[in-house]
């Protein structure tokens, strides 16, 4: 219908009002043609009734369907006012929880266009929910991760958070190293050392691209990733500008959420940046405790570890061995091949010393051609054992020259806590280097003990 007015119900009331008068005014034609009499219908009286009639009825369907239509609609505009004055306020508070399912959805109870709009107007609204949730979640999960440089805290964190949003029952974090993958931090994952190996965690480090693996109902798994039989398993590969440098793997019990790969996105992409600042970080920690020559932990940071693994040993009353090391001559074979090769010879004797060490060792560069070698758990009996592989390993090294073969050997000196009962671990070093002095003084490339081991081994 053509519109009259910018009225609605203005418009309805002139239709009916205008409908009911036509219709009066051409029923009398009609009952003429019934057969009454011309003189019957076509007087002013009959004409006048008839358009009156006509004019009632108008008014009488204009105020039913305004008593039908318009309070429905008051309620409707009515509510979604509440909902648009309850989402503005949720807006600046940042409090949702005022904007409750109840609160914000208008009644839906016709089965007409006017229950489609209140339908339509509610889908809005939930949508409005879903991505205000999805981007406190998103802002969430960045603000705890952007502020985090410690790569454990970090990977434990978004771990914690990617199963609180996606509802897994199990995950882990690897990270890329040098071509091989560790797991950093875990949950509810059996063997995670297997994660390491598998096809589909390969292959969505080599694409870049998420893989959803769902696992049939009826199948039992063998339960080797998880302390559950997971129906659906998430691979989401991390990476910074196209950088790989890691994998998140999610399991659940159920299937995941239709949507759930849109928001771990969102995710893997605020996670990628906190990781690449984290490993940045430890790169950089790293090379601050480095020597550059030898690979060896520098003096600052070798003393400052030396410390805690003193403080460690007293407290958890384990063993901590101390080798001084210092190779011989080496004063001549700067004068006989230069400093350029002098300084090969010491960076592949710190190599073959490296070797020689167990996991959990450290080596200092603790001065120009002297080495602190320290060994947690190690006693004299024990540190005398290493100090003699290393010495052995050193003596079997050569250097080439040109057609020359540079041969080299070293002298080391050894204590152990508590055999050797210090207070501070500086006395530890300081009887390592007296027994390396009497190394050197015996004739070089040899271990000596130190006297209070030396009486331990006797007792
Ligand atoms: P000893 O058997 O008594 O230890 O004799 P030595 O000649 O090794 O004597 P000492 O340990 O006192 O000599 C240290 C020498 O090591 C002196 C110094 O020129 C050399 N040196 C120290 N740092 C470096 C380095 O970074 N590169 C090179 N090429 N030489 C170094
Ligand atoms: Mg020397
Ligand atoms: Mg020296």
């Amino acid at each position: 219908m053509p519109r009259i007015t910018k009225k609605l119900f203005t418009d309805l009331a002139i239709w009916m009002i205008g409908f009911g008068l036509l219709n009066g005014a051409i029923f009398p034609f009609f009952a003429h043609m019934l057969g009454m009499q011309s003189e019957q219908v076509f007087t002013i009286i009959f004409w006048a009734a008839t358009i009156t009639a006509g004019l009632v009825a108008g008014i009488i369907n204009y105020t039913l369907a305004m008593l039908v239509v318009r309070p429905r609609l008051k309620i409707l505009a009515k509510h979604m006012h509440i909902v648009k004055n309850t989402i503005s306020d949720a807006n600046f508070t940042g409090n949702w929880s005022n904007c409750s399912q109840d609160i914000c959805r208008v009644e839906a109870d016709s089965d007409d266009e006017i229950g489609e709009s209140a339908r339509a107007f509610n889908n809005l609204v939930e949508a409005l929910f879903q991505a205000h949730k999805i981007e406190t979640a998103v802002n969430d999960f960045s603000k705890t991760l952007s502020s985090q440089l410690e790569l454990d805290i970090l990977s434990r964190q978004a771990l914690d958070l990617f199963l609180q949003y996606t509802d897994a029952k199990a995950g882990a974090v690897l990270i890329e190293s040098a071509g091989e993958l560790t797991v950093i931090a875990h949950h509810g994952i059996n063997n995670s050392k297997l994660l390491a190996k598998s096809d589909y965690i390969r292959k969505a480090l080599r694409t870049l691209k998420c893989q959803r693996v769902e696992f049939p109902e009826n199948i039992q798994i063998e339960a080797v990733l998880a302390n559950f039989t997971p129906r659906e398993v998430i691979v989401i590969p991390l990476e910074f500008k196209n950088i790989p440098l890691g994998i998140i793997v999610l399991a659940a019990n159920r299937i995941f959420d239709k949507d759930i790969t849109r928001l771990l996105q969102l995710f893997r992409h605020s996670f990628g940046l906190a990781l690449n600042n984290a490993l940045a970080h430890s790169n950089l920690q790293r090379i601050a405790a480095l020597d550059v020559l030898t690979g060896a932990y520098n003096r600052r940071f070798g003393l400052a570890r030396l410390k805690e693994e003193f403080n460690r040993a007293v407290r958890s009353d384990i063993a901590l061995g101390i080798i001084m090391m210092d190779i011989d001559h080496f004063k001549s074979i700067n004068d006989t091949y230069g400093h350029l090769v002098g300084d090969r010879v010491l960076s592949q004797i710190a190599e073959s010393t490296y070797r020689a060490l167990r996991e959990g060792d450290l080596m200092v560069r603790y001065g120009g051609e002297e080495f602190l070698i320290i060994l947690p758990g190690a006693s004299c009996a024990n540190s005398v054992q290493l100090a003699e592989r290393v010495r052995r390993i050193i003596a079997e090294t050569t250097v080439k020259d040109g057609e020359q073969y540079i041969n080299f050997t070293a002298s080391l000196g050894i204590t152990s806590f508590p055999e050797n009962n210090v207070e501070g671990e500086l006395e530890l070093v300081k009887h390592a280097d007296n027994a390396l002095y009497t190394a050197k003084n015996q004739g070089r490339n040899q271990v000596v003990l130190e006297p209070s081991c030396i009486n331990a081994k006797i007792n």
